[in-house]
């Protein structure tokens, strides 16, 4: 019934911004909008950033919460200067939510800052969240529609200590007459969702994998990332055909675009309808980002998966998400003298 819908909520999710470069810094904001919360339509946006590099982009001041994934530079070295200056901005309040093995190092980095700062306190609400401890971050909780918006940490290869995120969109489903559930709605028909005994269902809106080994993501305990509806996923190196950056990429623990084409058949699944390629390191002209991306996916077993990549690319302070298949690239951005891919 129309009535019931304009009443339901509807949980939109976008990347917003991916300003990320292997080794230099990385800080990926995504942001949520529930429709239906009132009259007005889209009446709630929250936005989340995840890893806070050194180029932290001021227009993630507006973030609620930042997950960090591990403990590199290139993630992490921004966050204290960012919650600095994001106290002093007009939306102060943010959750930090870090690795466990983080939470010491970051108390030390922040007495520092706050010595040099006059012994002024830089006020930081951080919180630890380990993968596989059951603990969520509820993002956002309808009570009266039994549904919520949690972060989960899942674990990762890294050379440190490394964990990914994903957002889940969760709905208590019904009970009917004490037996069964009832997953006749709507909803769970869209989704394509899975019930738990909970009597829950539960989508994958989003995943960010941080950096990590490939063969993290095809453990069994983590082959949900393939599924999410957005993947957003490190994808250091892109050279095929040279054997040292696949040494390489197994060496320091990254993936590398030959993994995603061993392993094409993880991502071809009806609920994956974004693949976004972050990290990428800055070796790579734009031009060729766009052909290893064109050459290695263009098989045609692997171009339904070529049709949903997108990369980021970053130039003198502002980003872009570009679509590899998009014929139209080239004249957008070489419009923008820039330096690089990230
Ligand atoms: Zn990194
Ligand atoms: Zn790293």
């Amino acid at each position: 019934m129309a009535h019931e819908i304009a009443h339901e909520n509807e949980i939109e999710l976008s990347v917003e911004r991916a300003w990320t470069q292997a080794g230099y810094s990385s800080c990926v904001q995504i942001s949520m909008r529930v429709k239906g919360w009132s009259k007005s339509g889209w009446s709630r946006k929250m936005k989340m950033l995840f890893d806070c590099g050194p180029a932290v982009h001021p227009d993630c001041y507006a973030s609620d919460h930042v997950f960090v994934t591990h403990g590199h530079t290139d993630h992490i070295a921004g966050l204290i200067p960012f919650a600095r200056a994001k106290s002093q901005s007009s939306s102060p309040n943010c959750i930090y939510h870090v690795p466990e093995a983080c939470l010491e190092p970051i108390d030390l980095a922040k007495g520092a800052f706050e010595k040099m700062n006059g012994d002024h306190e830089i006020p930081m609400d951080i919180k630890t969240i380990s993968p596989g401890s059951g603990e969520e971050v509820v993002i956002f909780e309808d009570k009266r529609k039994k549904k919520k918006v949690v972060v989960k940490a899942f674990e990762t290869v890294h050379r440190v200590q490394s964990q990914g995120y994903a957002v889940w969109v969760v709905k208590q489903n019904e009970i009917k007459d004490g037996h069964g559930i009832d997953v006749s709605d709507d909803d769970s028909k869209q989704l394509h969702v899975a019930t738990d005994e909970a009597g829950e269902t539960s989508k994958c809106e989003f995943v960010y994998t941080g950096d990590t080994h490939f063969d993290a993501l095809i453990k069994d305990e983590n082959l949900f990332v393939f599924e999410a509806r957005i993947l957003c996923m490190e994808c250091t190196y892109l050279h095929c055909e040279k054997e040292k950056e696949v040494v390489n990429a197994d060496t320091y623990q990254h993936v590398h675009l030959s993994d995603i084409i061993k392993n094409y058949d993880k991502f071809q699944n009806e609920k994956l309808e974004k693949l976004v390629l972050v990290h990428i390191s800055r070796r790579y002209k734009k031009d060729q980002v766009i052909n290893f991306l064109r050459n290695g996916l263009g098989k045609d077993h692997l171009k339904p998966l070529l049709e949903i990549v997108t990369v980021n690319y970053t130039t003198n302070g502002k980003c872009y998400l570009v679509k590899p298949v998009d014929e139209e690239w080239e004249i957008k951005l070489n419009k923008t003298p820039g330096w690089g891919w990230g």
